[in-house]
Parts: structure tokens; C-alpha cells; sequence
């Protein structure tokens, strides 16, 4: 980026509502931070947007000024995107109004909103939004974008799939509505194309009556166990309702409170669960996670939804070092169970986590091209959430990653975008089939042809 005179800086200042931080300002250093430590890059200028007029004005002043974009949502993917080196990075963190339409059952949400911002303002009505995800402090933006999914998705859909409409900044700095009538076309980009398209300014979704507590909980396994568990947890999971959402995380145990104290920071299979409806019939459903084999520990019961969806918050605050690999999996087949068996086994951080999540459900059911998530019908997510302290750690935490996600590639079928590192175009084409990626390259040419918003999983334009 060529150098911006301090007149042009000083004539966007005067037009932009917000704050503009540079280098030096007080409030500089905390807003270039991101939630994956890994990146400690540092924007020429930070436009801390207050409104959608504001935001107008940054991508006008960046694109007139040749300077790279980072759109900064939540702030919370671990591919490290929403900031950038140089470069304008467009911060919408202040943007963070949820209106509830109790009455219509929609919710408007400000572009920069966390998803526990939307689980708060939902739940006074007792009101969620599928597919929002399972830690509080994720931004709605970025979820929104690559697809969104969360412990009610089986049953309700992804956030894209409760979408109605979004109020979109383009290349050129125009707002837009896209919806189902309104630019069907950069409607169906956004639904898993990610932030390529424009700035999101606003979400309106749909809702889903759940009222104000869950029937959910954790059972957590033995690790010695691993292999039988996973064995009938292929089957079992397959076989559930759409209420229920069993998923499993192998990880070292946290010092929770129903655990044994000689289990705290051993390596165990955590077994969490959500069920929307009667407790008799949830306490039924997972009789059997019981059953199958020895556990360590449980906490199961009526959980306020606020308070489940950010209990597992302080597993993964910001500030660590994070690299995050994964694909969808077709099958969780013997050889697949063993590949997990063997690098869960040699964990080299004690904040790892293996999740995989169980996907099936309404989202499968919808056609494959009619978003841009592309892999709906793939039943496991494998992800692995590569986390530690220290660079001195770096080499050995990338170094098993890579190889444990090499070891599964057999068994996996596509990605999921809002899941991947930085990776490069092939990687960024698994996460699409070949049709929906010739549609999103359209979509690309027709609303930003000059890549003005490349720092995202990129689609380049082909003109
Ligand atoms: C601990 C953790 C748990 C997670 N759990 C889930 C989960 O349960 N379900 C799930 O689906 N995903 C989950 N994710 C993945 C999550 O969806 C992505 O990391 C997502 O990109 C985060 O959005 P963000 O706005 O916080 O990210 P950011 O880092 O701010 O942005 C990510 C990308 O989206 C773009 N972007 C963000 N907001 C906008 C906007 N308003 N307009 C245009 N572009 C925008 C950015 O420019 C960037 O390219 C999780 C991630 C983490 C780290």
C-alpha cells in the first residue's frame, strides 16, 4: 500500500463517525487483536465502524487509496483474517444491536454482534437462532458467512438456512439488500461464500421457539475406552432423532467439578449432548452413551440455553496460539477410528481438542446447490483444534497436525470453509463442489471483479 498522506487520512476522519485508530492511538493495540494469537500483524489504519454509513466510507477511503481490507467481525477465526498487515482493517466490533421481532419471530443482527449477543436478546422471548454456534464469544459474521451450525442445527438448520435477508456493502460502496427477491444471486454467495462478496452490515434472521432451558449435558469417558466408544458412536448418533445432538471431544479433562480430581488433565472422551424436548424421553435417548462403556463422570439436566451456550467459553479464550485442520468424513470406519486413536494418544498440548460433530439432519435435506455450502450431506465433521502457550511449541504442535490430518485424508469428502487455516485455493475449492465453485467465481465477477475484499477465503474473480 503506498503511503496515505495525512490530509486524505484527516478528510476520512472528518466524514467518519466512528474512531480512526493509527499506530500509536490508545486504543490501537487492543483493536488489532484477533482471537488466534498466532497473528500479531498491524494495520496502517483502523476504522471502528458505528454505523452503515461508516462503513460505506472505510471501503470507499480503502479502495480510492489502493489499501488492502481486513473486515474484522468477532475477530475469531483462526485463519487470522479479519486483520491484516498495512492496509485499512474495517472494525466492526462496535456494531453490535440484536432487535428481536418477537412477534414475526426474526431478529436483526448488526454485522459485528457475538453469537452470545443474539442468544441474550433471543431468549428474553425465548427465542434462539440455529446454527449460532457453541461458544459465546464467536462472531455472527464470519459463522453467518461460511455456513453456521450450533447443538439446534439437526433440528432447525444451519444459520444460513434461517437467513432471510442481509444489508451488504459492495466493492463500489454501495449498500444492498440481498434476499430470496432482492440480488437472489449475491443472496445465494453469501450463504457459505464468506465475507468475498462485501461487508455485512446486517443480518435478519429467522428464530426458533426452544423457551429457556435445554435438556443437555457432558458424560465423559474413559480414554482407555476409546476404540469400543467410538465404535458405537458411529451407529448411535446416525440413528437419533433430529432433537438430539450427540457429538464427542477427545481432549485432556478440564477440573470440572463432577469429575474425580485424579481425572483433571487426563486425556478423555467428552460426550456433550443437547435434546429439545421431554427430559424423560432425553434421559432415555442416551441411556445407552451410559451403558456402553465405564465413565468417568456426568452433568446432565435442564440447562438455561444463555448458560449452555457459553459454558464451554473458558476452553478456548483468546489469546493462545491456534491451528485449526479439518474435514467432513464419510464414515467413521475402523481405520479412521484407529488414525484418531493414535494421534489423540500423543496430544502434544494439553488444550487440544479433537471435535467431531455429528452434522446430519435438516441441513442434509436441503439441496446441495442451493447455498454455497456445498458438503451437506457428509455425516461427521473431523476438526482439530490445534491450541498452545509457546512458539518454542510451534514446531511440534504444526508438525502433528499436519500429520494426524494427512493420516484421515482417506476418509474425508470436502470442508467446511469456516474450519480451515490458511491453506491455499485448493484447499479453499474443497470446501466447494466444482459447480457451486463456478457459480461463486460469477457471483465473485459480478460484485467485487477487482478481489477488493481478499483477506477471507479466497474466490478470485476470473475476468
Ligand atoms: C473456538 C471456536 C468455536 C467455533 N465454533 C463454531 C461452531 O460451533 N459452529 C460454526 O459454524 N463455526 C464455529 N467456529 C468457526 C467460526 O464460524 C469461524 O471462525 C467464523 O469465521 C468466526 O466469525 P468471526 O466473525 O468471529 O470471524 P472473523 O475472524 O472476524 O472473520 C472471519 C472471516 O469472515 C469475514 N467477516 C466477518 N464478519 C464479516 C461481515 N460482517 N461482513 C463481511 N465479512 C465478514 C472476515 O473478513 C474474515 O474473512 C468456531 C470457531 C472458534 C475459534
Amino acid at each position: 500500500m503506498k503511503q496515505i498522506q495525512d490530509t486524505i487520512i484527516n478528510e476520512f476522519k472528518e466524514i467518519f463517525r466512528g474512531e480512526v485508530l493509527l499506530p500509536g492511538d490508545k486504543s490501537y493495540e487492543s483493536a488489532r487483536q484477533i482471537w488466534n494469537g498466532m497473528f500479531d500483524r498491524k494495520p496502517a489504519i483502523i476504522a471502528r465502524c458505528i454505523g452503515t454509513s461508516d462503513v460505506i466510507n472505510a471501503v470507499n477511503f480503502a479502495r480510492d487509496n489502493n489499501a488492502l481490507i481486513a473486515v474484522k467481525g468477532g475477530g475469531h477465526n483462526s485463519a487470522g483474517n479479519a486483520v491484516c498487515d498495512d492496509g485499512v482493517m474495517i472494525d466492526l466490533s462496535l456494531l453490535r444491536r440484536v432487535n428481536v421481532d418477537a412477534k414475526n419471530k426474526t431478529v436483526r443482527v448488526d454485522g459485528g454482534a457475538l453469537l452470545g449477543d443474539v442468544d441474550t436478546e433471543t431468549q428474553l422471548y425465548g427465542l434462539a437462532v440455529s446454527g449460532g454456534g457453541i461458544i459465546s464469544h464467536t462472531g455472527v459474521g464470519g459463522l453467518t458467512l461460511g455456513g453456521g451450525f450450533g447443538w439446534i442445527s439437526r433440528k432447525y438448520g444451519l444459520a444460513i438456512d434461517n437467513l432471510i435477508s442481509a444489508d451488504v456493502i459492495t466493492a463500489e460502496g454501495k449498500l444492498l439488500t440481498a434476499s430470496a427477491d432482492e440480488n437472489p444471486d449475491l443472496f445465494w454467495g453469501i450463504r457459505g461464500g464468506g465475507g468475498n462478496f462485501g461487508v455485512v452490515t446486517s443480518f435478519t434472521f429467522k428464530c426458533v421457539e426452544i423457551g429457556s432451558a435445554v435438556y443437555s449435558g457432558l458424560i465423559v469417558k474413559k480414554f482407555d475406552d476409546i476404540k469400543a466408544y467410538m465404535q458405537f458412536h458411529r451407529d448411535y448418533v446416525r440413528g437419533l432423532p433430529d432433537e438430539m445432538s450427540v457429538w464427542m471431544v477427545v481432549r485432556h479433562a478440564p477440573p470440572l467439578p463432577f469429575l474425580p480430581k485424579e481425572v483433571h488433565g487426563k486425556l478423555v472422551v467428552i460426550v456433550p449432548f443437547v435434546w429439545l424436548g421431554d427430559e424423560a424421553e432425553g434421559a432415555r435417548l442416551i441411556k445407552p452413551i451410559r451403558e456402553v462403556t465405564a465413565s468417568h463422570g456426568e452433568a446432565i439436566g435442564m440447562n438455561p440455553w444463555v448458560a449452555w451456550q457459553s459454558g464451554f467459553d473458558g476452553l478456548v479464550e483468546h489469546g493462545a496460539r491456534n491451528y485449526w485442520k479439518s474435514h467432513h468424513i464419510k464414515e467413521l470406519s475402523d481405520d479412521c477410528i484407529d488414525r484418531v486413536v493414535e494421534f489423540a494418544g500423543k496430544m502434544p498440548s494439553d488444550e487440544i481438542e479433537v471435535f467431531i460433530p455429528h452434522m446430519e439432519g435438516t441441513p442434509s435435506r436441503v439441496q446441495e446447490n442451493d447455498t454455497a455450502f456445498a458438503h451437506r450431506k457428509t455425516p461427521f465433521v473431523l476438526n482439530i483444534h490445534t491450541r498452545w502457550r509457546n512458539v518454542s511449541d510451534d514446531e511440534k504442535c504444526l508438525s502433528w497436525v499436519r500429520k494426524f490430518h494427512k493420516s484421515t485424508e482417506a476418509f474425508a469428502q470436502g470442508v467446511y470453509v469456516n474450519f480451515l487455516s490458511d491453506e491455499g485455493e485448493t484447499r479453499v475449492k474443497d470446501a466447494y463442489t466444482k459447480e457451486v465453485w463456478e457459480r461463486l467465481v460469477q457471483v465473485k465477477n459480478k460484485y467485487d471483479p477487482n478481489n477488493l475484499f481478499k483477506m477471507n477465503q479466497n474466490i478470485k474473480p476470473s475476468l
